[in-house]
């Protein structure tokens, strides 16, 4: 059995967090820690570890990370300022929780995309 993950128990409520939306794919609730006022993780309910581990099968559910993005930036009132999403991969991109996972940040200017 797959070890079960931290945001499995988000999603299933054994864990509490900010839940903003769900849907038959994905479920999305804001950042213990945020990097920015709006800051969201989105994830897939079925969990993929990493980047690496996707396939073809998992299409719909990241499809619809971008639709869901799209949707609660509006609702979250930063689509029209614009905003950054970000997906980190195992140890070199500082990838933590190894649930596969979207970044939802906005709501200031962001700056550049890497530290320099
Ligand atoms: P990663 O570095 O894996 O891309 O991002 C993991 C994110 O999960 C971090 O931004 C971290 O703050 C967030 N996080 C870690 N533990 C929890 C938690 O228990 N609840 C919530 N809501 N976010 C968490």
């Amino acid at each position: 059995m797959p070890e079960v993950t931290l945001f499995t128990k988000i999603i299933n409520r054994e864990i509490p967090a900010d839940i903003v939306y769900e849907d038959d794919l994905v479920c999305a609730f804001r950042d213990i820690n945020p990097q920015a006022p709006t800051h969201i993780l989105i994830v897939p309910r079925q969990p993929i570890p990493t980047v690496d581990d996707v396939t073809e099968a998992d299409e719909p559910a990241l499809g619809r990370l971008f639709t869901a993005a799209a949707r609660i930036a509006r609702k979250e009132g930063i689509s029209e300022n614009g905003y950054r999403l970000i997906i980190n991969c195992r140890a070199h991109g500082g990838q933590e929780v190894y649930h596969l996972h979207m970044h939802l940040l906005g709501g200031r200017k962001l700056g550049p995309m890497l530290a320099r």
